[in-house]
């Protein structure tokens, strides 16, 4: 294939221009696929209103004129004749055409028609006369100093004779009946009719789905081949463990359970996801887990994001181990460095059975006495590269990733397409459902009134301002305002406080306390405790302009309340968007939520990670081409099945895929 200096017009100002783009070489030039499609229908002036849009075909009827106002700028205008009518075209800065435009020349006029004056304000000419009466045309993506349009002739070059990789398996080609590659290609930058282009851009998604699923799944299945700890345990201890909890696990958690238990004496190595609600008790599955490593003599780690997080985290799970002799630390960033010392200390000799913390734990003089089990909470919130620091971290711990953000099938398996996936759907028993309201910010004595019902009964609220991401200082405005606002109302009987970002983890953990203990009856944050926080006596959460937040995370928030028998409230301040936070008020069910979510704000807002670089398709669309995705999905799933010897797959292009892949590990 050509180098993409070798195509015509391409210069080295163009080359980088090209690779801002993300166009390195030829190949990647002519997958640059347009984002939309114009048709092109020859206008008729008769018809035409002021300012319509026009094209319109004709030939060159007067010399151009043009008048210069500086170097760049300049205004020609010509007469052109279609046949039928007579009309003045004026078109800026496009003095270097006059050249060609001489008379007689047949061209193609798009722009806008001034009806008043007869005349097309053009965007753009093109010379020939229009093919057919309609044309579909592309529309490309620019960057500075590089158009769509230019892209376009790059384009146009390279298809001239155009060489294409076929990276699809002949078999699967066959069963779905593909059109040609090349041909697909072509097809896709100078389309002929719709029904052909939706044909071939249909082989080309597939294409790119299939090549994702296909290293996806190959990453899986070699994950789940990857040697781990094979342990020997007496279930019957885990039973009675489970047995002597204060509660009976809910259907989905004994799945749980039994998932994690499989993978943990099997002697392949765990990588899975367990996602579940808010609420749904993830972290008692999280807690069995570290028993049965517990009984087969490893130590487990579960790291949180947040310190306030850790802390309860650490707080619950000594009070569950209690009665067992298990011993537990707590890892922070802001212990004394003598403390620190000591517990790296007792990482290292194997003195403690389990260890909770954030980030502290995965620094680099933390070194770990059998690491048996990693869990990490809220797994989103860790960027990857935090994902896989515990790699390093003893040999070949087992992996439990745990998600309050419930994604349904198909976007799981691009998203975590590469881990195994446990769900927690059911919540426990007796958990109350939480009545969203929503309101505007008129209704705002009637919100005081639904927490002043709250306060009396000596319950407490949370109340959530969003954060102004550009500005500390507004996001403070708006957070001394509400105080202002609800010490007006509530500050002679309740205590109020506020968290902000300002606050050092001590002051923040201190508030929490203070909240939880009942000293505070209000609390308002930004989204410091969007996840994990559990004061049960907390039944109402109110946020402020929620129409800033994704639906996922609203419902994530509400998720803090209604954690108890008691009647729990959300209510949501907004005026706008209503309509798409409505669905809050109708559903509790967080896999709903998120399908929702992703259909109206795409998948880049649901998650912190994974969006940007992992997932750069060119034309597939995983909301749109959800049913290819799960085709494809399968198919590759059969394909690395029936080719288990990379070696002998026959597509060079595809067998040199999976051997890069293979070296991703
Ligand atoms: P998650 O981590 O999924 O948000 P948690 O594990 O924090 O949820 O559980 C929330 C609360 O529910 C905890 O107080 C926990 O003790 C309790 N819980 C968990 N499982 C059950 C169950 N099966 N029945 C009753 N309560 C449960
Ligand atoms: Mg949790």
């Amino acid at each position: 294939m050509k180098e993409l200096e070798e195509v015509k017009g391409v210069g080295p100002k163009t080359l980088t221009l090209l690779k801002k783009l993300n166009i390195n070489n030829t190949n990647d030039l002519i997958s640059f696929y347009p984002f939309r499609y114009e048709i092109i229908k020859r206008s008729d002036v008769d018809s035409l209103n002021q300012d319509d849009k026009i094209i319109i075909d004709g030939s060159v009827e007067s010399i151009p004129y043009i008048v210069f106002f500086n170097r760049k700028m300049n205004k020609m205008s010509f007469r052109l004749n279609t046949g039928k009518f007579l009309l003045n075209v004026v078109i800026f800065n496009r003095g270097f055409l006059k050249n060609n435009l001489n008379i007689n020349t047949t061209i193609t006029v798009i722009g806008k028609y001034d009806k008043l004056k007869n005349t097309v304000v053009a965007s753009d000419i093109k010379f020939g006369f229009l093919s057919d009466e309609t044309k579909i045309e592309g529309v490309y993506h620019s960057t500075y100093g590089l158009s769509g349009s230019k892209v376009q002739k790059y384009i146009d070059e390279v298809l001239k004779d155009i060489e294409v990789i076929n990276y699809i398996p002949e078999s699967i080609i066959n069963k779905y009946n593909f059109m040609d590659k090349k041909e697909s290609v072509y097809e896709v930058h100078k389309p002929s009719n719709m029904k052909r282009l939706k044909f071939a851009q249909e082989g080309l998604k597939y294409e790119e789905l299939f090549l994702f699923m296909l290293q996806m799944n190959f990453l899986k299945l070699g994950k789940n081949k990857q040697i781990g700890i094979k342990r020997n345990v007496d279930f019957t201890l885990v039973e009675s463990f489970i047995k002597s909890l204060p509660f009976e696990l809910t259907k989905d958690q004994l799945t749980a359970v039994n998932d994690i238990h499989n993978d943990m004496i099997s002697s392949n190595k765990m990588n899975r996801l367990l996602q579940g609600d808010v609420g749904s008790g993830k972290t008692i599955v999280a807690v069995i887990g570290m028993y049965i490593n517990y009984l087969s003599g490893y130590m487990s780690a579960m790291m949180a994001p947040t310190e306030v997080l850790a802390i309860q985290h650490y707080e619950n799970i000594s009070k569950i181990f209690e009665k067992y002799n298990v011993k537990i630390a707590l890892l922070t960033g802001k212990l004394k460095k003598s403390e620190k010392d000591s517990i790296a200390e007792s990482i290292s000799n194997g003195s403690i059975d389990i260890i909770i913390g954030t980030h502290a734990l995965i620094t680099d003089n933390i070194n770990y006495h059998k690491l048996g089990l990693v869990i990490t909470d809220e797994q989103h919130r860790f960027g990857v590269n935090q994902r896989s620091a515990f790699k390093n971290k003893g040999d070949s711990p087992d992996i439990l990733y745990m998600s309050a953000t419930p994604i349904p099938r198909t976007y799981a398996l691009t998203l975590y397409g590469d881990m195994d996936i446990t769900s927690i759907k059911t919540m426990p028993s007796g958990r109350k459902k939480v009545t969203t309201i929503l309101k505007s910010e008129k209704e705002i004595m009637d919100v005081l009134e639904l927490m002043y019902e709250e306060l009396k009964k000596n319950h407490q609220i949370y109340v959530i301002v969003p954060l102004i991401e550009e500005s500390d200082k507004l996001d403070m405005e708006w957070i001394e305002k509400v105080e202002t606002q609800l010490n007006k109302a509530f500050g002679k009987n309740y205590k109020i406080a506020s968290l902000h970002g300002k606050m050092s983890s001590d002051e923040k953990a201190k508030y929490m306390d203070d909240f939880k203990n009942n000293k505070i009856q209000i609390l308002i944050s930004t989204t410091v405790i969007e996840v994990g926080v559990d004061v049960a006596n907390a039944t109402m959460m109110v946020i402020y302009d929620s129409y800033r937040f994704g639906l996922s995370t609203l419902h994530q928030l509400r998720g803090r309340v209604g954690r108890s028998s008691l009647d729990s409230y959300c209510v949501l301040i907004s005026n706008s968007e209503t309509k798409r936070l409505e669905i809050l008020t109708k559903t509790n069910d967080g896999f709903i939520i998120s399908e929702e979510d992703f259909k109206l704000r795409g998948s880049g807002d649901l998650f912190g990670i994974r969006q940007s670089g992992d997932m750069n398709f060119m034309i597939a669309d995983i909301k749109q081409d959800y049913k290819l995705l799960l085709q494809a999905c399968d198919d590759s799933l059969e394909f690395l099945e029936q080719n288990k010897e990379i070696d002998k797959i026959e597509n060079p292009y595809l067998k040199e895929l999976i051997v890069k892949t293979s070296e991703l590990g």
